[in-house]
């Protein structure tokens, strides 16, 4: 029996694998038509226009000259931007597959510079600072400027919060042009798993709204809800909400979606996985029917295709920035250690003593349970050092304040459960240490990704235990896959690897059955949100 369902599920993936590739050589035979298609339209009226100049050539001499210039001048042109055309869709196509009806016409090339976006200069204050729009966000404004509904593929780091926060501000502006009474009610919503990423968000888009009037609040568990109350009753225009808290005032009458129109589940797997889809489904149906839906999410299961199928329209944009494949960062020395459970404690302590001897950079401990996130912190704390922690089990004041500690560099040892390991973006983090390896290896590539960004390279010192050897597999593929050692202790574990099809976008482009059980989430005592 177990022979055969392996075989079985060896054909599916075999299937899969095959459906995806022949998917990726249309997705590119496509895309190569669209540019052919271009090309010849192009090539049409540029020999139109040379033969035009031949013909006048033979009546008129003077008049013929200028217009075989002109023509030439224009046939110059039209190369040009033949080239420009391809030069986009290869750079398109560079890490970042888009698809979804229309999305290669011309209205929606991506933008080389903000200035392109022709948007407000108090809307695109925001980006100030950075050179020219990131892929994501030259690869989204365009299509969510024009009200579609949008799928993003990528992950917090790729300047999705201003991709789907400048247009959200624009919305939000073109809504009030539009209205004649003072609006008190928010037109857009952006729900996210975790209070961190929720703070975060509101920062930015608090800031990116400042300009143009445009005012946000951040909704989240685990703090008073009295001054929450009182900004949605001042009147705000975009709610930034963990999903417990808000139901909880919706429930409570004093926060009002009907009016809300433009809607971002953010990290919307991580949403799921948290088992917040009862809540995502409550709010959704609060919003207003006419709507606009953005999903941003690092992953692509078939939980959150099927909430992408059941509230967006059919045909949304997708846009995937970034490796299909699981893959590690490239700048991040990965060291695996296969040790034994108890000897972690002294382990770790050796090695911040030769990782944070100097005890001013930046190194990120990552625990699994929130009980052993308290546990590592009192145990390094008896022993000297000085550190902070963030896990769900702390009050949000403790942990907004251990985490602008570590920001800010006055505590830079930080323990974290994976609630940091997505979503948060700390600069400058030189080591990640691994004390309890994570439940899945998406999340060990999620936590060594807090390392090497921004050009920098890291470090991430990871510890293996016999608990973890049902994913040894998984990691030496990703430690290959990066040119990393791989020790002989790992590969005692054997390199089975249990899903074949990658989990990170495994069900893709697989048919849903609607029918098929639904799993149910198991919960362990580890991080809970609300
Ligand atoms: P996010 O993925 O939204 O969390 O953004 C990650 C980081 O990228 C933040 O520190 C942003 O300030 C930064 N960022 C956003 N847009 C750009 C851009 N166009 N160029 C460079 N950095 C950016």
């Amino acid at each position: 029996m177990a022979i055969d369902s392996d075989k079985k599920s060896k054909k599916k993936n075999k299937i899969k694998s095959e459906g995806d590739h022949k998917r990726k050589l249309q997705d590119t035979q496509d895309l190569q038509a669209v540019v052919e298609t271009k090309k010849d339209k192009k090539k049409k009226k540029k020999e139109e226009a040379l033969s035009d100049g031949s013909v006048l050539n033979g009546s008129d001499d003077k008049i013929s000259s200028k217009k075989i210039k002109k023509n030439h001048e224009e046939a110059e042109k039209i190369d040009g931007s033949v080239q420009d055309c391809v030069g986009e869709v290869r750079e398109s196509n560079e890490g970042i597959v888009v698809s979804g009806k229309d999305v290669n016409d011309s209205k929606f090339r991506p933008l080389k510079s903000f200035e392109e976006a022709g948007l407000p200069d108090e809307v695109l204050e925001c980006c100030k600072t950075f050179d020219k729009p990131s892929p994501i966000q030259a690869n989204s404004w365009r299509f969510l400027l024009e009200g579609r509904d949008f799928i993003g593929i990528a992950k917090t780091g790729s300047g999705k919060t201003l991709a789907f926060g400048v247009p959200a501000i624009m919305h939000v502006l073109n809504k009030k042009k539009n209205q004649t009474c003072k609006r008190l009610n928010p037109q857009c919503l952006v729900l996210s798993p975790t209070r961190e990423l929720a703070q975060q968000i509101s920062d930015v888009l608090c800031d990116a709204g400042k300009p143009s009037g445009v005012k946000s609040v951040c909704i989240y568990g685990g703090t008073s809800k009295g001054p929450q109350i009182s900004a949605l009753k001042s009147g705000v225009d975009i709610v930034i909400g963990t999903p417990g808290r808000l139901r909880d005032l919706i429930e409570m009458g004093v926060c009002y979606l009907k009016d809300v129109s433009y809607v971002v589940l953010d990290e919307a797997d991580r949403m799921l996985d948290m088992g917040f889809e009862p809540e995502v489904r409550a709010i959704l149906n609060q919003t207003n029917s006419v709507r606009q839906m953005i999903m941003f999410s690092a992953t692509w299961p078939v939980s959150v295709h099927q909430l992408a199928q059941e509230f967006m329209d059919p045909n949304p944009v997708k846009v995937v920035v970034g490796s299909e494949d699981l893959a590690a960062n490239h700048d991040v020395m990965q060291i695996v250690e296969v040790l034994e459970d108890r000897a972690r404690d002294e382990r770790l302590v050796t090695l911040l003593d030769k990782y944070h001897k100097s005890r001013s950079n930046r190194v990120l401990v990552f625990v699994l349970y929130k009980k052993e996130a308290s546990r590592v912190e009192t145990m390094l704390q008896r022993r000297g050092w000085k550190v902070v922690s963030i896990s769900g089990d702390k009050a949000q004041h403790a942990r907004t304040n251990a985490l602008s500690l570590f920001k800010d560099g006055s505590c830079p040892l930080l323990i974290a459960t994976d609630v940091a390991a997505r979503g948060l973006d700390i600069p400058d983090v030189e080591v990640v240490i691994n004390y309890s390896f994570p439940l899945t290896t998406e999340d060990y590539v999620h936590r060594i990704g807090r390392t090497g960004r921004a050009g920098k390279k890291g470090v991430a010192h990871t510890f293996f235990t016999k608990e973890n050897k049902g994913l040894s597999g998984e990691l030496i593929n990703v430690l290959k896959e990066a040119g990393q050692v791989v020790p002989a202790a790992l590969m005692n574990f054997g390199t089975h690897v249990k899903k074949k099809e990658s989990k990170l976008y495994g069900a893709h482009f697989k048919e849903i059955d609607a029918n098929a059980p639904k799993a149910t989430k198991i919960k362990f005592d580890s991080d809970d949100e609300d």
